[in-house]
């Protein structure tokens, strides 16, 4: 069933910005409230709502754009993926959004675990995204990739140093690795494919030597890690690869490379950033048009410019800066099972020690 996923070539530039939404922000569209000089607050007809915990600054680009081609208002809120999918379920019938954006397969499985979702029929979507890309109900889509990659101190290694994440286990890595907390998503993740690849046995193994080898407690986040490599705390580290993308913007001059562990025994493990239909959407249609333009080549192209990630449409090109980081064979096992075994893999890394 492993197939070969090769990222391909091209152009444009590039702007720096993070992904997730680390700190809970409420926003909303100024064209939302077209109606406001008359004390309405409802919905319009045709507008869009969308819960996101994407930031601000990588979906507002989007939607000004959607509404300029099609004349559909969107609003948005954005928070955190934990409390918008509560939100949504208590909201249930009651609720205003008609589309959820997010971070992570695991945290996509678990709004459709939650039952806040509904199926998507779209044969725009099955051509635009990867099967292995959306939830096998088509409950959820991707729309960007990102790799779970490896940064390094260029004094110090260099790539032949460096295979695979199961490597990074071996005793020969002590004292010289850099992780960041296993309480985030990312890493849940990663570890989930690595269960549904070599069995919990094998993986327990893994995820123990990465903790006899850390160089120092976990970090916090990604760019922690990579502030840590940087400083010679450590020597290499895994972090998302859009997190080194804004890091090498900063910094032209920083003594760290990006490394896709393609010799990892699935290859390298990519996440995505997606988009689903709530179950209680009001304006269903307009979901689903907004979703298929995300997934458009025009907005993937956008996608791809503005964070640094991988478009999850296949025909558009990376942008250079990425493009510069390698083609590489990504897992293509379907992402769901990140969302499925991810209580597996919290447990296991307790088990192991990884905090
Ligand atoms: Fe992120």
């Amino acid at each position: 069933m492993k197939k070969l996923l090769i990222f391909s070539l091209l152009s444009t530039l590039v702007l720096s910005a993070c992904s997730e939404g680390e700190k809970p922000v409420q926003t909303s569209d100024n064209k939302f409230d077209a109606d406001e000089s008359a004390g309405k607050v409802h919905k319009l007809a045709d507008e869009i709502v969308v819960y996101s915990s994407r930031k601000e600054h990588l979906i507002k680009p989007f939607f000004e754009e959607f509404t300029a081609n099609t004349g559909i208002p969107v609003k948005y809120i954005t928070d955190k993926a934990g409390p918008l999918v509560t939100r949504l379920k208590a909201e249930g019938e009651r609720t205003e959004a008609d589309v959820f954006m997010t971070v992570d397969a695991g945290n996509l499985w678990l709004a459709k675990k939650e039952g806040v979702l509904q199926p998507i029929n779209s044969s725009v979507l099955e051509i635009n995204i990867p099967e292995h890309l959306q939830d096998p109900e088509n409950q959820w889509y991707g729309l960007t990739v990102r790799a779970r990659a490896m940064v390094y101190d260029t004094n110090k290694l260099s790539p032949d140093d460096l295979t695979s994440y199961e490597d990074l286990a071996h005793p020969k890595w002590q004292g010289r690795l850099c992780l960041r907390t296993s309480k985030k998503v990312y890493n849940q993740s990663l570890v989930a494919m690595l269960i549904a690849r070599h069995g919990e046995v094998k993986t327990e193994e893994i995820v123990k030597g990465w903790v006899a080898n850390l160089a120092t407690a976990p970090f916090s986040n990604d760019t922690k890690v990579m502030k840590a490599i940087e400083a010679g705390q450590c020597e290499v580290g895994i972090v998302n690869s859009y997190y080194f993308g804004r890091l090498q913007n900063e910094n032209p001059e920083i003594n760290l490379s990006l490394f896709l562990p393609q010799e990892s025994e699935n290859g390298v493990h990519v996440n995505i950033s997606g988009a689903a239909i709530t179950k209680h959407a009001g304006n269903p249609e307009g979901a689903l048009k907004l979703i298929e333009w995300l997934s458009s080549k025009e907005a993937q192209k956008m996608y791809a410019g503005l964070n640094m990630e991988y478009p999850a449409n296949q025909s558009v090109e990376l942008v250079e800066q990425v493009k510069a980081w390698g083609d590489f064979k990504a897992d293509e096992m379907n992402l769901s099972k990140a969302g499925e075994l991810q209580p597996a893999a919290v447990q296991l890394m307790d088990r192991a020690g990884y905090k």
